[in-house]
């Protein structure tokens, strides 16, 4: 396939732009090559500027779960273009999205929309800081939860369980209130606990842990979580900024039936438009300012693009039989390149929760962070590279969730499991 544009683009995009992106992973530094330019996008297909055509499965991190250009989202921005962009101003449209998310979410009474999932995640914990009058945080090794300093934190070496930043720039302070804990180990929590217990504000987690790679709960270990942190007067927060809307209408909390004190959201909320949300019990939400005293504020917070383009998004993924449809394409893709990486006679770890896939190149069951770091990166970077000159778009990097979306068509799946089972024989030898 041609890229020449592509290349010639990067080489002006890094004279401006810091790698010439605007987030790292874009730049497909993990596979070894040069990022593709895309021009445009239409339903589960993107174009990029040599003309390639690619069936995607990043869709923007996960905002697109109905594809690009869903004509419902269009004709909900076409009407609001017609009202304005931004009044920094209270709209009823707010009220829509809101009364949405509380309806949807059985954790969520009440909702503040903030512009990004780092934005979320953020606040959330400054409420829980706030709510409790504890400072200490707990996170899992490989979940992220977006840029702030204080989650820019990985596990200590050897037995320690102190973060240290894995930015520089990320003071050390800022990591001495944050405890990493291995994903999916309940006994590690609770000896952080026991000693702790009285200190620790929060636990975050991902529900279903999707940036390193797919990585579902062990049974047990949601309940545990909602219990050791009850037990201790903890907030247990679901960072649901990849499940929430994704796994069921109601989020992995209804999938999971867990009752998380609060939820952080992003991405499918915003139809692929900048947004974030943070909400929870209604005693812990009147705490944010105005209605109480934690500070939280932001100048497009709520925006009518954003908002709109969200509510389109809900109000097509609530009619009936949508998840059932999602969680039957995603079986089927599944399915296949199971089946495809067998004939091949590679033994591949596959993990899948309902529309979130990852295949780990590596014989070990994924289940933390450890056993994630077994896969060998070199061959997925060859998978990689034979599905995109195959006309298949996957995430640039092995620890990241392939997305399905309610427009990939079944000849669309066939096509990807055709691709994979060449690629697949192709890097057996590799
Ligand atoms: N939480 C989770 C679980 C995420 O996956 C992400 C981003 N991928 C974030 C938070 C941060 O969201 P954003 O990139 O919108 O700041």
């Amino acid at each position: 396939m041609p890229y020449e544009k592509s290349r010639e683009l990067f080489i002006q995009a890094r004279q401006y732009m810091p790698g010439g992106v605007n987030s790292p992973v874009r730049a497909f530094k993990a596979v070894g090559r040069d990022p593709l330019f895309i021009a445009r996008g239409e339903g589960a297909l993107i174009f990029d500027e040599d003309g390639n055509e690619y069936i995607d499965y990043v869709g923007s991190w996960g905002p697109l779960i109905l594809g690009h250009r869903h004509p419902e989202i269009i004709a909900a921005l076409r009407t609001c273009l017609e009202i304005g962009t931004s009044f920094g101003a209270p709209t009823r449209l707010e009220i829509e999205l809101a009364r949405a998310i509380v309806e949807a979410l059985p954790g969520v009474e009440m909702v503040r929309l903030v512009n990004s999932g780092t934005e979320a995640t953020m606040s959330a914990l400054r409420l829980a800081r706030a709510y409790t009058g504890r400072n200490k945080i707990v996170k899992f090794e490989g979940c992220y939860h977006g840029h702030a300093d204080f989650l820019l934190i990985k596990a200590g070496s050897g037995a320690t369980t102190l973060g240290v930043p894995s930015s520089p720039g990320v003071p050390p302070n800022a990591a001495a209130d944050t405890i990493v804990v291995p994903y999916n180990n309940l006994n590690a929590l609770e000896s952080i606990f026991t000693r702790h217990g009285h200190e620790i504000a929060a636990v975050i987690v991902e529900p279903v842990a999707g940036n390193m790679g797919v990585v579902p709960p062990v049974k047990g270990f949601l309940e545990g979580l909602r219990e050791i942190t009850q037990h201790y007067g903890a907030l247990l927060i679901f960072d649901e900024v990849i499940t929430g809307f994704r796994l069921s209408y109601g989020g992995a909390q209804e999938l999971y039936k867990i009752d998380p004190d609060l939820t952080c959201l992003g991405k499918i909320i915003g139809g692929g438009l900048p947004v974030g949300a943070y909400g929870g019990k209604k005693h812990i939400m009147e705490k944010v300012a105005p209605e109480g005293p934690v500070y939280q504020a932001g100048t497009l917070s709520g925006n009518p693009l954003a908002v709109s383009a969200g509510l389109a998004t809900l109000k097509v993924l609530k009619r009936p039989g949508t998840y059932e449809e999602l969680e039957r394409k995603s079986a089927l893709l599944y399915q296949g390149m199971a089946e495809a990486a067998r004939e091949a006679g590679l033994t591949l770890s596959f993990n899948r929760v309902g529309s979130m896939l990852c295949i780990f190149f590596t014989e070990t069951p994924v289940v933390d962070y450890t056993t994630a770091c077994t896969a060998d990166t070199r061959r997925f970077a060859a998978f990689f590279q034979s599905m995109l000159e195959q006309g298949i778009y996957l995430a640039p990097s092995q620890f990241e969730a392939v997305f399905v979306s309610l427009a990939h068509t079944d000849e669309q799946i066939q096509k990807t499991v055709e691709a994979a089972r060449k690629a697949f024989a192709a890097i057996k030898y590799t």
